[in-house]
């Protein structure tokens, strides 16, 4: 029964908790520099809509090789302490270029801190905190995005640790290229963490790539 209850229970607790879930599980920038300097699609901009029929793209090159952390609970060591949270994205290894999913307006992009780049280090085999040790300042070393809204599906791609290269309230093409992933912010190591909104919650990114046929 105990066996059950525990294997439910990740369950349930998405089910009932998915918003507030979602919240705690996003290590977004709460940072008063980083929202400073995050830029915002001005209302005044309308989102085109258009029923042409869309084609999709993959975020990344070669996208079922690179998976290092999937969708879902996951538990990493960060200061010595296990740390359990529900992932809320896929993590795409390796740094390089992304690629829009497909036809997008970006509504909102933040550029990588270039003074502290990356949050964490890893020291005697787990994950240093550098804000905590103090050796960034607090605030600092934010993660850098980008967030899209598909023109076709109303759906929302956000890609963290990216630095972009696109402007926001710009439309933009399946497949073009919206700037580099690396080992930025809230990162330990260099990586991709794609995100995917339907409805305003968040979905497997890869069973997505995959119902669009672009993962076996
Ligand atoms: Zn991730």
């Amino acid at each position: 029964m105990n066996k059950i209850l525990n294997l439910l229970l990740p369950i349930f607790r998405l089910i009932l908790n998915h918003e507030k879930l979602q919240k705690q599980s996003n290590n977004w920038n709460d940072s008063p520099i980083a929202s400073k300097k995050t830029e915002t699609l001005r209302s005044e901009i309308p989102i085109p809509e258009t029923v042409e029929k869309p084609i999709f793209f993959h975020p990344v090159r070669i996208v079922s090789e690179r998976v290092t952390s999937p969708y879902g609970y996951r538990t990493l060591n960060i200061d010595g302490k296990a740390v359990r949270q529900f992932h809320i994205g896929t993590d795409f290894g390796g740094s390089g270029p992304v690629y829009a999913v497909e036809d997008c307006i970006v509504t909102k992009a933040l550029s990588a801190d270039k003074k502290y780049p990356v949050r964490f280090a890893k020291r005697d085999g787990t994950w240093v905190d550098l804000i905590k040790s103090k050796e960034i300042p607090a605030g600092r070393a934010w993660t850098p995005y980008v967030i899209l809204k598909g023109i076709h599906t109303g759906n929302e791609y956000k890609y963290k640790h990216v630095d972009p290269s696109v402007e926001v309230g710009a439309e933009i093409t399946a497949g073009s290229e919206i700037g580099r992933s690396g080992n930025f912010g809230y990162s330990m190591g260099a990586h991709l963490h794609f995100e995917v909104w339907v409805n305003s919650k968040t979905v497997d990114p890869v069973k997505y790539l995959k119902s669009l046929e672009l993962v076996k």
